[in-house]
């Protein structure tokens, strides 16, 4: 088939490198004029770390990544710390695979990499997708310089702002959550001694929380911090002050500070979200990633669930003839697993941020109980122990 791909995200490309291996004949169309991945860090749980491995990629994943021995919540102004869970040896042993961050670029060129060895002109750039038709029995997309491309199939990977989308499911757009994220990169040796340890942190508080962990085995330090507070732009290259990302943690622990002084360059992002969706696909058409099912970032799942998508989809057209019936048997697979993300995410924003946590005493029960282990193991096993790659389709 020829498929023809809206958007070279991680999920587009996910989606893109999954249908070459079979076969298909894969165009990947992108509106940027050049793949520059921007952002900084992205965490990949056993979930979405077993598509890529399937996928061929683990030899380069593991020459560019950081894989934590664990997850710790911290308490936002004593830093009181808990253990969320561990990782390394213990991921692979529960789970089958690994947990790991990667550097967004990173991850990006392996995956472009991996696509372009498959078909060299598989990504075209400068393509910007203004719309498409679906007759029954092909589909025309249609690109902003006039062009027009047939195929068979549409797969709209492009973000949370898609086009793609409205086309499909109607005009509705895509809103602001109440939530920014300010982020940036840290040299690891400008940090403080005791905080060069190999364990991802939450840090929750009252309205807003901050996650850390290491990249690039170890070389640099990944800061996400949000808060609720109003701001619009999202954009990966937003940039802010260091004073003003200070000022939105003012009161929070010593360590937070130490980050955000040494913060190369910070990047405001407006978290946005859209309503869930039904289903994803219609006729010829469907939709993967963040076009799909934006959800807040608190479960670290956007892009596995992105990378999800891609491989079940190939696994759908493998499996069926007929466009309309393996679209049908991807949504089936992954509408109600990915909505209960989203839902989960809006669950988890609310417990992170929660007013509970805003003086010591009341924190420490608060945390007791909702990050509990049997808690924090109901909450993130179902995410973590799906198989993509086997999950019937
Ligand atoms: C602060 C923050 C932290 C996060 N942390 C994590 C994490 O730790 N783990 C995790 O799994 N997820 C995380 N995420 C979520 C993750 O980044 C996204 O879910 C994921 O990148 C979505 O990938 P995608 O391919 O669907 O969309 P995108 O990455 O948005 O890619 C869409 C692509 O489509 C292109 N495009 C858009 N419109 C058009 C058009 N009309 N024509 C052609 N091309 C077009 C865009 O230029 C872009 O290249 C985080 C998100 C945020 C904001």
């Amino acid at each position: 088939m020829r498929i023809l791909i809206v958007g070279a995200g991680i999920g587009g490309l996910t989606a893109a490198l999954a249908l070459l291996r079979d076969g298909h004949a894969v165009e990947v169309y992108e509106q940027a004029p050049q793949l520059a991945e921007l952002g900084a860090g992205v965490q990949i749980s056993a979930n979405g770390a077993r598509v890529l491995f399937c996928l061929g990629l683990e030899p380069m994943i593991r020459a560019a990544w950081c894989e934590p021995a664990g997850k710790e919540i911290r308490l936002w102004n004593t830093g009181e710390t808990w253990k969320l869970f561990d990782l390394g040896a213990e991921s692979v042993a529960r789970y089958g695979a690994p947990y790991f961050m990667i550097h967004r670029a990173d991850l990006h060129g392996v995956l472009i990499d991996a696509v372009r060895a498959l078909k060299a002109d598989a990504i075209r750039l400068d393509a910007r997708c203004t719309g498409f038709e679906d007759d029954g029995e092909r589909v025309t997309l249609h690109l902003a310089n006039g062009t027009r491309i047939e195929g068979d199939a549409v797969v709209g990977a492009d973000g949370v702002h898609s086009r793609i989308r409205n086309i499909l499911a109607g005009e509705d757009r895509a809103e602001f959550t109440g939530c920014m994220a300010w982020r940036g990169l840290v040299p690891a040796a400008k940090l403080p001694a005791h905080m060069r340890r190999p364990v991802g942190v939450n840090w929750v508080g009252p309205g807003g929380h901050v996650v850390n962990y290491f990249l690039r085995g170890g070389a640099i330090f990944n800061f996400v911090g949000i808060v609720e507070r109003d701001w619009r732009i999202e954009s990966w290259t937003e940039k802010g002050s260091r004073e003003d990302c200070a000022a939105d943690f003012a009161g929070w622990h010593e360590d937070i500070h130490a980050i955000i002084r040494n913060i190369d360059q910070p990047y405001k992002w407006a978290l946005l979200g859209r309503a869930p969706l039904p289903r994803f696909s219609r006729g010829r058409a469907t939709l993967i990633g963040d076009a799909a099912h934006p959800t807040l970032p608190m479960l670290a799942q956007g892009a596995n669930m992105a990378i999800e998508d891609g491989l079940v989809l190939a696994r759908c057209i493998a499996a069926y003839s007929g466009v309309e019936t393996a679209f049908a048997h991807y949504d089936a697979a992954r509408v109600e697993r990915t909505a209960k993300l989203v839902r989960g995410a809006n669950e988890a924003a609310k417990r992170f941020h929660n007013p509970a946590l805003a003086d010591a005493a009341g924190a420490r029960a608060y945390v007791d109980t909702e990050w509990s282990e049997a808690r924090t193991k109901q909450r993130y096993d179902w995410i973590f122990t799906y198989d993509a790659t086997r999950v019937a389709v």
